[in-house]
């Protein structure tokens, strides 16, 4: 099993394909932990996000800061389900969920959805009271968070149709990760990335687009253009990656991530032409360290 010591700073990606639909043989959609400066962050919690934190070795007690980048279902369907079952694992200190304005909303309507099993945990085994454990903050353009030797900021990225969507960096004292969200090709994020450690960059591998929309059978061609507009090729993350400097870069939310005919090797020679460093293929359970 997997551990996580007092000294570590890694990245572990814990669900990296796009989308929200999982098949037989794929990935999880979007979650990662980010140990930074002994502290235990959770960017979006996608499908799969609990069970990812559990399998590098994190106790769901320990759970204090969430960040979802933006509200579509494949960066925060399984929030609620996280909070709760860190909740029935022992949680009893604050948790505190940095997303766009709306997800207090989920948050609300979730503690309705499971009022009976809430309510009969408090009385029958003498829990705490969820709702008081755990505080929403809106994300916005900015400063976000400045707390014992770690900061924050959010970059509004361009993620059509969705207005409150964002980039995140994370900086402690020797190491910045930037997470581009989901956003489509975005030059400025380079200035934003600049000189970080790590970026972890969502991408799209452009030749195996057709056959996805094929597959998927029950949209119609605003589909292919939402990713058009919405998303990054992957040639293009690595344009970022060479402008902004970094030490790797970590291809993410892959799109498609469950296509045989489409390998690592397919994702490298696409982001080859623009970006010749350090270079990770997001998989479910990759920890990259920052060393
Ligand atoms: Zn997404
Ligand atoms: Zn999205």
């Amino acid at each position: 099993m997997k551990t996580i010591g007092d000294t570590d700073n890694f990245v572990a990606l814990l669900g990296t394909k796009g989308g929200p639909a999982i098949r037989p043989g794929s990935t999880n959609p979007t979650s990662s932990l980010l140990v930074l400066e002994g502290r235990k962050i959770v960017v979006d919690c996608g499908l799969g996000v609990t069970r990812g934190l559990v399998d590098q070795g994190m106790a769901l007690k320990d759970l204090e800061l969430i960040f979802i980048t933006h509200l579509h279902s494949d960066h925060y369907l399984e929030l609620g389900g996280l909070l709760h079952t860190a909740w029935t694992a022992g949680l009893k200190t604050p948790v505190t969920v940095f997303a766009p304005k709306g997800a207090d909303q989920y948050w609300q309507h979730f503690l309705c959805a499971m009022k009976a099993d809430i309510e009969l945990r408090m009385a029958d085994e003498g829990r705490p009271d969820l709702a008081a454990l755990v505080s929403f903050k809106t994300l916005d353009d900015g400063p976000v968070l400045n707390s014992r030797a770690l900061t924050v900021s959010a970059m509004r990225n361009t993620h059509p149709p969705l207005i409150d969507t964002f980039s995140l960096r994370f900086s402690g004292r020797r190491h910045d990760v930037v997470f581009s969200g989901d956003t489509a090709y975005l030059p400025k994020l380079a200035e934003f990335a600049r000189d970080a450690n790590l970026l972890i960059h969502e991408a799209m591998l452009g030749e195996a687009l057709d056959a996805l929309f094929k597959r998927i059978g029950n949209t119609d061609d605003r589909l292919m253009k939402h990713w058009l507009r919405s998303h990054t090729m992957a040639g293009d993350a690595g344009k970022i990656a060479t402008q902004a400097d970094v030490k790797a870069l970590a291809l993410n939310h892959l799109i498609p991530s469950d296509d045989p005919d489409f390998t690592d090797e397919d994702w490298r020679r696409a982001v080859r032409p623009t970006w010749d460093g350090s270079l990770h293929i997001g998989s479910d359970g990759l920890r990259i360290g920052l060393e």
